[in-house]
This record gives C-alpha cells, sequence and structure tokens, in this order.
C-alpha cells in the first residue's frame, strides 16, 4: 500500500476566508487554473509514493526532532515562479516567519531522507499556491494590484496529508499532524 503524501503548514479558517475575502475584494481574476481555497496550504516536503513504514518513520522522526517553537506567520503580496514577467504558479508569499518555515522545512528534508526518499534539489521557497498557468502569462500587472496581506496566523504544528488526484484536481485529507 502506498499514498501520495506530503507535509505542510495548513491555513485556520479565518485566513483562508479571509484571504478569500481580500482578493475578493480586490476584484482579483486570478489568470490560469486557481487552487480552491479549501487546498490553500504551505508546502513544507513533497513526499509522493510513501508506505505505511515510511510514513512512521517520517512522523517518528518530527516527533523525535521538530525543536521549532510555535510562531506567527505572517504574509507579504503575490508573486510568481519562474519570474513574473512569465509566471506559471502565481503564490502568495511569506514574511514574518519565514526562517521558522524555513527551519521546519529542513527537519522535514532531514525525515524524508530518514525514510529512504531522495534529497530534494531544489532550493525550499515558502510559498502559498493560488494559481497554476499553462502557457505562461505576466502577472506584473496583478503584483501591483494586489498589494500585502495583512493577516497573521499562529502555527503550532506540522500536518501530513495525503494528496486524491482526480479530474476535477487534487483534494487532500488530512493523515496526521505533529504539534511543535
Ligand atoms: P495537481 O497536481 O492535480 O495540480 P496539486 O499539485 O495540488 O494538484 P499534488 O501534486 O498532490 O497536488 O501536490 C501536493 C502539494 O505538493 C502541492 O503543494 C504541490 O505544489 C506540491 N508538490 C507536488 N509535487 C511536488 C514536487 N515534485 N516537488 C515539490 N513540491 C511538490
Ligand atoms: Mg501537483
Amino acid at each position: 500500500m502506498s499514498d501520495r503524501l506530503f507535509l505542510a503548514v495548513a491555513l485556520n479558517d479565518e485566513v483562508r476566508h479571509g484571504l478569500a475575502a481580500f482578493l475578493g475584494e480586490r476584484a482579483i481574476r486570478l489568470p490560469g487554473r486557481p487552487t480552491p481555497p479549501n487546498n490553500w496550504h504551505l508546502t513544507l516536503r513533497f513526499l509522493g509514493s510513501t508506505d505505511a513504514l515510511q510514513r512512521d518513520r517520517v512522523l517518528e522522526f518530527l516527533d523525535e526532532h521538530l525543536i521549532v517553537q510555535p510562531f506567527t506567520l505572517g504574509f507579504t503580496g503575490v508573486g510568481a515562479f519562474p519570474k513574473p514577467s512569465r509566471a506559471t504558479v502565481l503564490w502568495l508569499g511569506v514574511g514574518r516567519g519565514s526562517g521558522d518555515l524555513m527551519t521546519m522545512a529542513n527537519v522535514c528534508e532531514h525525515a524524508a531522507i530518514s525514510a529512504g526518499f531522495e534529497a530534494e534539489d531544489r532550493p525550499f521557497h515558502p510559498h502559498l499556491t493560488l494559481s497554476r498557468i499553462r502557457p505562461p502569462v505576466s502577472v506584473d500587472g496583478l503584483i501591483e494590484q494586489v498589494g500585502t496581506f495583512p493577516l497573521k496566523m499562529d502555527v503550532d504544528r506540522v500536518t501530513l496529508y495525503r494528496s486524491h488526484l482526480g479530474r476535477d484536481g487534487a483534494s487532500y485529507e488530512v493523515i496526521d499532524e505533529v504539534l511543535l
């Protein structure tokens, strides 16, 4: 048995609804395929196909090595990968707390390696994916239009999600949580 798993910071309802309202009030039309607000999260480590032993090892490692204290996360405005003039992923950035998020991602990376996953070769950029865009478009104007998202969020756990890929997009199920 193997599941498609990833580790992430979940949004609380206040920030989830607050962000949807923030974008709505500004009449922001997201280009491409917007991610549904219910799916919004901050990925720490994508694991992919994971068997039960690997899952348990990852959780055990996090229990033992995740020594970050609960902290407050703030956001910036929107940005894009690989660059705003040719955006394929539109995201909301992280401001305050990004150092703690990096530390968490680093521990998640070690947890993955200890469970036998290949090391991630790309650097970690904390972000909340708002839209996936093919073919790429410029989002320079949109970045100006959106501005800074003002809400803050207390982070006190890592969430292990199972991703179900379907014809209507992915849906995520909470499998476990590790408290900070
Ligand atoms: P879909 O793939 O149908 O567009 P999704 O990307 O939301 O949906 P998953 O592919 O299961 O669903 O990904 C779950 C999370 O892990 C998302 O935040 C995604 O961006 C991230 N992710 C997926 N694949 C990778 C990868 N190879 N490296 C890093 N992050 C990944
Ligand atoms: Mg994907």
